[in-house]
């Protein structure tokens, strides 16, 4: 069997849930269904999951919420009566969204879960009522029946082992399975969401549970391409990619598929169809185990912004045993993650994300680096990018470094970090954030066009 996921472009009007259901309707192995919540119709819109974050906010900060849940109401309306759904069909949504607005708001975080959870479990009704309706045989199966249990993470929950299991016998329903994306249960059985973008996840959990012969992902592009398009004019496009070129290549910013989704499926070994819901004939992309890494050893090249550096130094470093942990312990204890851990004899940098150290944090991480490690030397360096260079065929291509470095150069872009070495399959770079556009031009030119 397969299991497709469609994101929230797909099911955004009803001309597009009536492309989703001739999609499931032409393949009889498609019968698991993930859906995501309707995103935007068009450039400027706003996707139903931040309508419904918004109501949330709206309640918790004193005001109603209501005219938040009235619009996310309208949109599924909107596209219910379009599709010739009839009304009393429609009329538990309306329910279910007003119910839920009106939820214990005791603990802020499971409230807002709640709420952000509205979006799939209602577009998940909304596409069974249309398969029903256009004579197929489906239902729709909420998380806490389907099994699949999550840690206490509000907003940020992950799988626990014990779904997998349960989730297993989704393989024994007749007919298609519609099961809504970004959301499952505690073991106490309390409402949480995966982080934003997070019916990727549901998608590859299932499939992994049900032991799927393929994971379809259908999207709004036809397939991955070698660079972002809005920096790069007609990338090319990527046919086959392994899961670890497209882990790293997710976590620099290719937004197509969620970097978390790939973990269930590497272990248990199911390729992956990235495929366009508005072109569903163009081949795609597919992730895969393994792939013959011929010719081009460079398969995608990927930025993203939004980090920092810490720089510490220390004369002597390198023989004071237990002071990588000790810092290292600095940043736990303040439960910050840290990206990565550039070094050299006296020196150490760790690379965390500025969303997670705001002035505050950065105050008090200093000077207890200050005071704790004795360190010579502590500054800050904002307004960081890391631009990656990813493919299996590098670790076995002599003189990439210099082709990237040489591109770099030529594009006067100042590199603030390598990091080389630790993945067999990709090059770091940290440069400033406003230099991105200028370094993935002309790396792409390096390794695509040939002009470098
Ligand atoms: N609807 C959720 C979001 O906008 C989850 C998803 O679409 O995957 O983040």
């Amino acid at each position: 069997m397969k299991v497709a996921k469609f994101g929230g472009s797909s099911l955004a009007t009803a001309t597009q849930v009536r492309k989703v259901a001739d999609i499931i309707g032409r393949d009889a192995q498609r019968r698991l269904v993930v859906v995501s919540a309707p995103g935007r119709r068009a450039p400027g819109d706003i996707k139903v999951t931040d309508l419904l974050i918004a109501a949330a906010r709206a309640r918790l900060s004193g005001a109603s919420g209501r005219a938040e849940i009235e619009r996310a109401i309208e949109r599924f309306a909107a596209i219910g009566a379009d599709l010739g759904l009839a009304r009393e069909s429609l009329d538990p949504i309306a329910v279910d969204l007003r119910i839920r607005l009106d939820a214990d708001t005791a603990d802020d975080g499971l409230f807002v879960d709640t709420l952000k959870a509205a979006g799939e479990a209602n577009c998940a009704r909304l596409v069974t009522e249309y398969l029903r309706a256009s004579g197929l045989v489906a239902h729709c199966v909420d998380p806490l029946e389907g099994g699949l249990i999550l840690s206490e993470e509000a907003g940020n929950a992950r799988v626990l082992q014990a779904s997998y299991g349960r989730l297993r016998t989704l393989r024994k329903r007749p007919g298609v399975t519609v099961f809504p994306g970004f959301f499952g249960y505690t073991e106490s059985g309390r409402l949480v969401t995966f982080p934003r973008g997070g019916s990727d996840i549901t998608g590859a959990i299932l499939a992994a549970a049900v032991g799927a012969e393929l994971y379809e992902n259908f999207t709004d592009v036809d397939c991955v391409f070698a660079a972002n398009p809005a920096l790069v004019e007609n990338p090319r496009a990527v046919a086959e990619i392994t899961y670890r070129e497209m882990r790293e290549l997710s976590y620099a910013g290719f937004s197509v598929f969620h970097d978390e989704a790939l973990e269930p499926l590497f272990h248990a070994g199911i390729p992956v169809a990235v495929k366009n819901t508005g072109n569903p004939a163009a081949a795609g992309t597919l992730i895969v185990a393994d792939r013959e890494a011929v010719g081009e050893p460079v398969v995608g090249i990927a930025a993203t912004s939004g980090f920092c550096s810490v720089y510490v130094s220390k004369y002597l470093m390198n023989r004071e045993i237990g002071f990588g942990r000790r810092l290292l312990a600095i940043y736990e204890d303040e439960a910050i993650p840290f990206e990565h851990t550039p070094s050299g004899i006296d020196n150490l940098s760790v690379i965390v994300r500025e969303e997670f150290f705001n002035h505050a944090t950065e105050e008090r991480v200093l000077r207890r680096i200050r005071t704790e490690l004795a360190a010579d030397e502590v500054s800050v360096e904002r307004g960081l990018a890391l631009v990656m260079v990813v493919g299996e065929g590098m670790r076995h291509t002599v003189g990439l470094a210099a082709r990237a470095t040489g591109a770099f150069a030529r594009s006067g872009v100042n590199l603030e970090m390598i990091n080389q070495g630790s993945s067999e399959v990709s090059m770091m770079f940290g440069i400033k954030e406003g230099d991105v556009t200028a370094a993935v031009r002309s790396l792409y030119d390096e390794f695509f066009s040939g002009s470098g």
